[in-house]
């Protein structure tokens, strides 16, 4: 059975780093000292590297670690990412290690954005800055259509897939959350939750879709008290409030 370790980086970056036996592979590794810590501490060989995005905090790590692990495999979309041996798109499968991953072409935050979701033997996804718990990634390159489209897919997954998301920005997310849902239950005591975490410096990630479904705004685009907050009426379309809710996100 893999394992999966939390490797935290930068500010509030999570690398994630899934081992079987002596062998490894890591999502996003934006700091390659990081993962060559790991490495030896679990003595660890690594086997290969899935990209989500382009960001440099996702990839700045990737050429060091190939240059010392020179038989790794880096798997990320097919558009053009620096370092990329083996392009995937949507649809595609991925054996790694006793998983089988399937890519989701989930364009939003960039235009070659993908998320990696494994349903056996428990479902979980690793959807880099596309989900956050309690929001979603900025919009820097592609158009609210897509951004609103790749979330619905991922609403779609089984609920009880655990996100594994690329950063700790859950406190911030579910203040803004509440804001935005303020008669939401699930909500208010999810961010009671998050606060005395964080408080205690533990990690919030990864969690539940399903508990995403019941509080996180960018999946709620349908909740009248959310509709409310950004004054949308049946007839305003779903990318045009996810456009709404993401802007007041931005300015928040
Ligand atoms: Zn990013």
């Amino acid at each position: 059975m893999i394992q999966i370790d939390r490797l935290p980086a930068f500010n509030d970056n999570y690398l994630w780093g899934l081992y079987e036996g002596q062998s490894a592979w890591v999502v996003d590794p934006g700091d390659a000292e990081v993962v060559q810590t790991w490495l030896t501490q679990k003595n660890l060989v690594l086997n290969g590297i899935l990209l989500t995005h382009h960001h440099n905090d996702h990839t700045g790590g990737v050429e060091a670690l190939v240059d010392k692990n020179p038989m790794v495999e880096v798997i990320g979309s097919k558009q053009a990412l620096k370092g990329v041996s083996a392009p995937v798109s949507d649809g595609d499968t991925i054996d790694l290690l006793s998983r089988r991953f399937r890519v989701m072409e989930v364009p939003g935050h960039t235009l070659d954005h993908v998320a990696f979701f494994s349903a056996d033997p428990s479902p979980i996804l690793f959807c880099g800055d596309t989900v956050f718990l309690g929001g979603c990634g900025r919009m820097f390159e592609g158009t609210p259509e897509q951004f609103q489209s790749s979330l619905d897919r991922i609403a779609q997954l089984p609920p009880e897939t655990m996100l594994y998301c690329a950063h700790e920005y859950t406190q911030a997310n579910m203040e803004f959350a509440c804001r935005m849902l303020p008669d939401n239950q699930a909500a208010s005591e999810r961010l009671k939750d998050v606060i005395s975490l964080r408080e205690n410096n533990v990690p919030t990630v990864p969690d539940s879709l399903e508990r995403e479904l019941h509080c996180n705004p960018f999946f709620r685009l349908n909740d009248p008290s959310l509709m409310n907050q950004i004054e949308a009426d049946e007839t305003v379309s779903m990318p045009e409030r996810f456009a709404r809710v993401r802007q007041a996100k931005d300015n928040a």
